[in-house]
């Protein structure tokens, strides 16, 4: 599908260590660091100058009438046509030779051919980052304006073809999205996640040989941290891919440690849409949102190995795992009913609200819950679903379908299912596992419950079965439809027949985050302690226990 790019979201930048413009008197302006940043303005695609990242001072350049040139391994020049201004004489006024005497051949023949008016020299920090920025600039110039996927229309508006993201994410979903990330306080929040980070850094450390030498992607870096791991840990370079403004900051933390900044390469944009210099060794991300799907970022993971990693190149994380297990908890099932309990009114300044009543109770029942609960409250073992990363196809993800059976194993009223997930590291020294499940060490992705609003009875031995049916949405997130069913039991279950059956429906982007309330899992509940967590399921790496400062509505 095509779209006008007045419409399109991409932009693209890299950080200068020097920009100047040649005058006509043949000296330059003042050196001094910049962005150059590719976007689109008003239909057309440029490439803007500036020297601060909210700077009004900018200097725009056509990129369709724009020639880049490189004069060494880190520093460039461009050639653009000012068509209002330019003139052979404004541009015989110039002194080029000073400028171009690497390109000097080629200048003579554009200067043969047309008039110039503005010429940019630019320097990069490595050879890496002029790299990247050449090929980018090579990418909007042949994909954006006269490739393949570039078409000029007969108002003059460009069209392109979108990219996977853009495609089949809502733009205002992404804008949101994009700007809760470019804020520090929510990668302060992962940051201080110790268990999260910390579980990264040792699997990175402590699997040097997967990193010493290597070509590493960073796929969404956010602050940057994972990458400044993975150069600790010897990379020889790590491209650092983040779309938000928090691609900024990253630049700064980097620099500011500056051993393992010549190492790394900041690139703003989407892994969708950017461009690399090379292709990776290994992949690094933290792409788990809630119920590890959660956000849809897996599927941008899984587009950058299929771009930018070599054949049987490593990924870390590697896999996921979902698990699941009935659970039962009479103080959450109230909790959740008694929230709609204020549309029973009959008298309200007036009015009577029970009309309203059933769709409010539906709706509390549609919001997963996102708390830390204790592992006494399963009722069955759980059973997990795979998802590898190195093997699974985006398409994949746009529905995952899970079928459910689990053995009670004792008899209690089940109130719904209960989710979390974990992730491997499979380097090839150490195998590492991070976990969010219950009873491990709590991380800000706490643990899911979805609530059934009609809970069922099972007797212990009783089989419960079902399917979890989850639909990826264009806001980034997922439909969960949930059906549990208690089988016949004792005399009856032979004959396999269901005794009761629950369903609902939930919408993974609006949980109710309860974890800031106090957990009140005494023994007065009704019911028997039972420790259904298998021991490899709270396999942690034993750190401290995570921030709760998070408001996150992302919780990741
Ligand atoms: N790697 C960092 C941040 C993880 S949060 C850390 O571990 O602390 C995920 C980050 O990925 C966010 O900063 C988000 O903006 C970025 N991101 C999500 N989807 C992306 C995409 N398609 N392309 C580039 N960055 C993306």
């Amino acid at each position: 599908m095509e779209v006008s790019l007045g419409q399109k979201q991409k932009q693209h930048e890299f950080a200068l260590v020097s920009m100047s413009q040649l005058t006509s008197s043949s000296s330059s302006s003042p050196c001094s660091p910049a962005i150059a940043r590719f976007g689109i303005d008003s239909g057309t695609a440029q490439l803007q100058f500036l020297h601060e990242p909210e700077s009004t001072e900018v200097i725009n350049v056509d990129i369709g009438t724009t020639q880049l040139f490189k004069l060494g391994p880190v520093e460039s020049v461009c050639i653009t046509v000012d068509s209002e201004t330019s003139s052979k004489k404004e541009f015989c006024d110039w002194n080029f030779s000073e400028v171009l005497s690497d390109v000097c051949l080629t200048t003579s023949f554009l200067l043969s051919q047309k008039s110039y008016s503005r010429g940019i020299t630019i320097r990069f920090r490595t050879e890496d980052e002029s790299k990247a920025f050449h090929c980018a600039f090579e990418q909007w110039k042949n994909e954006v304006i006269g490739g393949s996927a570039g078409e000029c229309l007969e108002n003059g508006s460009l069209l392109t073809s979108r990219s996977k993201f853009d495609n089949k994410i809502e733009a205002a979903s992404a804008k949101m999205y994009f700007h809760y990330y470019g804020q520090l306080l929510h990668q302060q929040n992962m940051l201080q996640d110790y268990v999260r980070t910390g579980t990264y850094c040792a699997a990175v450390i402590e699997n040097r040989a997967d990193f010493i030498g290597r070509v590493v992607v960073d796929v969404g870096a956010g602050s940057g941290i994972l990458s400044l791991f993975a150069a600790q840990a010897g990379a020889k370079h790590v491209y650092a891919v983040e779309a938000s403004e928090m691609a900024e900051y990253a630049r700064r933390l980097i620099a500011g440690n500056p051993s393992l900044a010549q190492r790394i390469t900041v690139v703003k944009g989407k892994v969708e849409e950017v461009e690399l210099p090379e292709k990776a060794d290994i992949l690094i991300s933290e792409p788990m949102g809630t119920l590890l799907v959660n956000e849809r970022m897996l599927e941008s993971y899984v587009i950058a190995r299929d771009r930018f990693l070599v054949p049987k190149g490593k990924m870390f994380p590697t896999m996921g795992r979902i698990h699941m297990a009935p659970f039962s908890d009479e103080y959450l099932y109230v909790e959740v009913a008694n929230k709609a309990l204020f549309w029973q009114q009959h008298n309200y300044y007036g009015v009577d609200l029970t009309p309203l009543y059933g769709p409010a109770f539906q709706g509390y029942f549609s919001q997963p819950v996102v708390d830390a609960f204790d592992p006494r409250l399963l009722v069955a073992p759980a059973t997990f679903h795979t998802i590898d990363f190195t093997s699974i196809k985006e398409e994949d993800l746009y529905e995952i379908d899970i079928p459910l059976s689990f053995i009670a194993s004792v008899g209690t009223r089940v109130h719904g299912l209960a989710c979390w997930f974990d992730v491997l590291f499979n380097g090839s020294t150490v195998q590492r596992w991070l976990t969010t499940a219950p009873g491990a060490p709590t991380t800000h992705w706490y643990q899911l419950r979805c609530v059934l609003s009609q809970p069922m009875y099972v007797m212990a031995g009783q089989e419960i079965t079902g399917r979890l049916h989850m639909v990826a949405h264009n806001a980034q997130s997922y439909t969960m439809y949930l059906t549990m069913s208690a089988k016949m039991w004792g005399a009856g279950a032979e004959q396999g027949g269901i005794l009761q059956t629950s369903s609902c429906k939930l919408d993974l982007k609006e949980p109710y985050y309860r974890m800031s309330q106090p957990q009140a899992y005494a023994w007065s509940q009704d019911q028997q302690p039972h420790q259904l967590v298998h021991a490899q399921d709270v396999v942690g790496p034993g750190l401290t226990p995570p921030s709760q400062n998070s408001a996150a509505p992302l919780n990741r």
